[in-house]
């Protein structure tokens, strides 16, 4: 079993390479787009939420 690899959090893909912010994990693709992403893009409501749930996640896993 491979530990290095973390879930992230926005796309549920497994990444080595990302992002660690309070208790997830941003692969390093989806961190790109989001310093990218235009406000009028498709996607940006989506990664608006994905990060709210990180940046508001409770310690549910304590
Ligand atoms: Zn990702």
């Amino acid at each position: 079993m491979n530990t290095t690899d973390q879930q992230c959090t926005i796309c549920g893909k497994e990444s080595e390479i990302g992002l660690h912010i309070v208790s997830s994990f941003i692969c390093s693709s989806c961190e790109q787009e989001i310093v990218q992403i235009d406000v009028e893009d498709e996607r940006y409501p989506f990664f608006v939420s994905r990060m709210k749930t990180i940046l508001y996640e409770p310690n549910a896993n304590a």
